[in-house]
């Protein structure tokens, strides 16, 4: 395994495969033997969880759910979002961040992103912000963490409310602050793409204990467990996490640091590998900013490599290095439940009734995230990898680029060579 042979296929790992072990089948085995699975109130692993990440985030409140998709909806709602408001989001993010919007009845409006970040700014959400907007919902793309002191800041200055999408960013800090803490909640997954995983699940964060309760409420069918028990005030949801989930999740967050750290170190390595090398765009991060690579996305400079995407990613495969050939297929309004409005069955979308007025997708432009994913790769990086991997990986794009860099130039190459 780690012996650097580029004809043998074992070479590179198929997965991750150092991902689940230990605590893991302890804690469900012994989840299982308690004979209860449900978390409240006596459930062991969804109590030890959540007292683990308030610990870990130093944040005095924790609600865990069934999904990250169902956490956002979970803050959205306890923000007291209401129907037909604007929350301002990005187009490069996961579908959840905007079903968690319109399942809430609201309006996404998009901001642009920076073009090396690929992040929100500041500049780019005051752009978006209206008389109808309540909530900037900030997501910290692939663990490069977005400038959510700022953001912060103009959200305070402007009466919004502000949620972080952390989905892909746990390890991922801004001046020694994890990302999730700056906003009124922050919000995480625990989906088995992400950096610690349980299957499926997710958490939320908040400071405010009038919030919490809320968060709690709207995740467990607003059952308001807290205090006096079933006079049900509003529409909750079940969003509850099991203790089958978080039993694997609490071993997961045992692990975090070690999985995030070396995650760091992996995309350090690469990016300085790669840096100054004519045709790659390599992301960019804030100034005091910790990067924990959910994975390692960069830009193709089309001025100067002729190459499609698709043919590198190809010549990639070829060398065993796990790559894709942008990320989203498109940024999230060109989708056609955005330009068809066909959120809901028979056409009706509540969010733009409520609203009174009509949003029209079509004419949505962020051209700035558009030119990103024309122009976007990504690495595969993850907590498994060998530095003779990592090694592997870095020179092989480098050769491929510097033959693509020929091709650029009229030399007929040897694909794979
Ligand atoms: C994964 C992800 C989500 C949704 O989380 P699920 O657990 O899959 O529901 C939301 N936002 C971002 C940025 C994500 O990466």
């Amino acid at each position: 395994m780690t012996q650097t042979n580029s004809s043998s296929n074992e070479h590179y790992p198929t997965d991750r495969p150092f991902r689940f072990g230990g605590n893991e089948l302890r804690y469900v085995r012994e989840a299982i033997e308690s004979g209860n699975l449900f978390y409240w109130p006596e459930g062991r692993f969804v109590t030890r969880l959540i007292d683990h990440i308030r610990e870990r985030f130093e944040m005095p409140y924790a609600v865990a759910t069934s999904s990250g998709t169902s956490a956002l909806q979970v803050a959205l709602a306890a923000a007291g979002v209401r129907p037909g408001a604007e929350v301002i989001v990005p187009p490069i993010t996961d579908m959840g961040t905007h079903i968690a919007v319109l399942r809430q009845n609201a309006i996404p409006v998009f901001a642009d992103v920076h073009p090396h970040t690929y992040n929100l700014t500041p500049e780019t959400i005051e752009r978006a912000i209206t008389d109808r907007t309540q909530v900037v919902l900030l997501v910290h793309l692939a663990g490069n963490p977005a400038d959510a002191p700022a953001i912060a800041d103009l959200c305070r200055r402007r009466g919004l409310l502000l949620i972080e999408d952390a989905a892909q960013a746990y390890g991922a800090y801004l001046h020694g602050e994890h990302v999730g803490t700056f906003g009124d909640f922050g919000c995480f997954s625990l989906n088995n793409s992400k950096h610690i995983s349980c299957g499926e699940g997710g958490f939320v964060l908040t400071r405010d204990k009038r919030l919490y309760v809320r968060a709690h409420n709207h995740a467990d069918k607003f059952y308001d467990r807290h205090n006096s028990g079933l006079w049900l005030q509003e529409l909750g949801a079940n969003f509850r996490m099991t203790e089958l989930q978080g039993a694997v999740a609490l071993a997961q967050m045992e692990r975090m640091e070690a999985f995030t750290e070396r995650r760091g170190l992996i995309g350090a390595r690469l990016i300085e590998m790669l840096s100054d090398t004519p045709g790659i765009l390599l992301p960019e991060s804030l100034p005091g900013a910790t990067c924990s690579y959910w994975f390692l996305m960069f830009r193709i400079d089309p001025t100067v490599v002729r190459v499609s995407r698709e043919e590198l990613q190809a010549r990639l495969t070829e060398r065993r290095v796990r790559c894709t050939a942008g990320y989203l297929h498109r940024p999230s309004y060109l989708e056609p439940m955005f330009q068809n409005k066909s959120f809901f069955p028979g056409g009706v979308w509540p969010g733009e009734v409520v609203a009174g007025r009509t949003y029209d997708y079509r004419e949505v432009s962020c051209p700035v995230a558009e030119q990103v994913l024309e122009t976007a790769m990504t690495l595969q990086v993850h907590e498994g990898q060998t530095d003779q991997e990592v090694q592997w990986i870095g020179t092989h794009v480098l050769k491929v680029w510097a033959r693509a860099m020929q091709d650029a130039n009229g030399v007929a190459t040897e694909v794979g060579a």
